[in-house]
């Protein structure tokens, strides 16, 4: 039995393990001040889940928009990014008060981990991650987790905590991820749109999935959408879990929506193996290998990369970085890590293995891309 409705994810056989992700707007209200009524009830049903033997982990938002109300900075505090830093300090220290507390009136222990881009893009902190929140969990601890904003500058930071939430789902391990949002799912068009329609469950996201998400947060204070959403349900997909989008702003959000089905749900795929899992999910791609027909079948059937089948290269980056493998029609087919420096394949790409050594002036790897390291997406 897999996840196939909301419901399940209210099933500790199903759903032993849940990620629930909070936005700014539900935890922070027009004035500012945390929404704490709405969050008490919140964590009754996230303290229920965990009596019915569900593992919870939050990830949840709203340290810039509460501590900007606190630094009297206009925009929410991000109007730049030296005022988001400065606000999420601020507001950090509240919204972890505020979870210890709300939980520790059901006698658990709320514990805070604050993660950058690169503690999940990195394999050995990535492990590191997961044996900590292994750690935790299997002490009963409540893991409350949020981007550390103060010190991440736009190069290494998520910005947004929906795919934060997925990358965290895939580090623990979990069943599914349940985004709390201000909308109560994906609509086929601009919801605002007379005869907008609610998708309920979402296969597969595709190019017309994709075209169905506009643009950036509705409500001003948090900095995702439906489209980091989106991205977010592709990485839980990928890694065998489940994502859902419910309407988080009625007082005890999760239970009626789930049992309503009120939401949209997007099916995950059969688990990859953890390593590849996370290599699917990676958020930072280094650049690209554009690849013809042939292997874009070839990869499609298991093969590694090899050279003979790459007709360009894009980026800078350098052997072992992730790039994608891109087919003959724009659409990226996998991602892999380099055997080589993007200039190495460069003097590669188009020529057959047994020249390689030559071109180099040394002994060569088998493949640009060896299977191993290569997910296909
Ligand atoms: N990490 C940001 C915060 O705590 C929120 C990011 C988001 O809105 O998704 O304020």
């Amino acid at each position: 039995m897999t996840i196939a409705q909301l419901a399940h994810f209210a099933d500790p056989v199903l759903t032993p393990r849940l990620v629930v992700k909070v936005g700014s707007a539900l935890l922070v209200g027009a004035d500012g001040e945390p929404r704490r009524d709405w969050l008490a009830a919140l964590v009754g049903e996230l303290a229920a889940a965990r009596g019915r033997g569900q593992d919870v982990i939050v990830v949840s938002s709203g340290a810039i928009a509460l501590g900007a109300r606190r630094l009297g900075l206009a925009k929410g505090g991000r109007g730049s990014l030296a005022d988001a830093q400065a606000a999420a300090a601020v507001g950090q220290i509240a919204l972890a008060g505020l979870w210890a507390d709300l939980f520790a009136g059901y006698g658990a222990t709320a514990a805070q981990l604050l993660l950058t881009l690169d503690d999940l893009e990195e394999r050995r902190r990535w492990l590191n991650v997961t044996a900590t929140l292994g750690t935790l969990l299997a002490r009963g601890a409540v893991p409350v987790i949020n981007e550390n904003d103060t010190v991440a500058t736009e190069e290494i930071r998520f910005g947004d905590n929906d795919r934060l939430a997925a990358r965290v789902g895939q580090a623990a391990e979990a069943s599914a991820v349940l985004l709390l949002s201000d909308i109560d799912g994906l609509y086929d068009r601009d919801p605002r749109e007379a005869g907008a329609r609610r998708i309920p469950v979402v296969r597969r996201v595709t190019p017309e999935i994709r075209a169905m998400a506009t643009g950036g947060s509705s409500s001003g204070l948090g900095s995702g959408g439906m489209t980091s959403k989106l991205q977010a349900a592709e990485i839980a997909a990928m890694a065998g879990m489940a994502l859902a989008i419910i309407d988080g702003r009625p007082e005890a959000p999760i239970g009626s929506a789930l049992e309503a089905g009120a939401g949209t749900l997007f099916l995950a795929r059969p688990r990859k193996a953890a390593r590849k899992a996370w290599l699917g999910g990676k958020l930072r791609l280094r650049g690209s290998l554009h690849v013809d027909a042939g292997a874009a079948r070839a990869l499609g059937q298991g093969a590694s990369l090899l050279a003979a089948g790459v007709v360009r290269v894009e980026g800078a980056f350098v052997r072992g970085d992730a790039i994608a493998v891109v087919g003959p029609a724009g659409d990226v087919l996998a991602r892999g890590l380099s055997e080589y420096d993007a200039g190495e394949c460069a003097a590669l790409a188009g020529r057959h293995s047994r020249d390689h050594a030559d071109i180099l002036g040394y002994a060569p790897r088998s493949a640009l891309i060896h299977r191993d390291q290569l997910v296909l997406v």
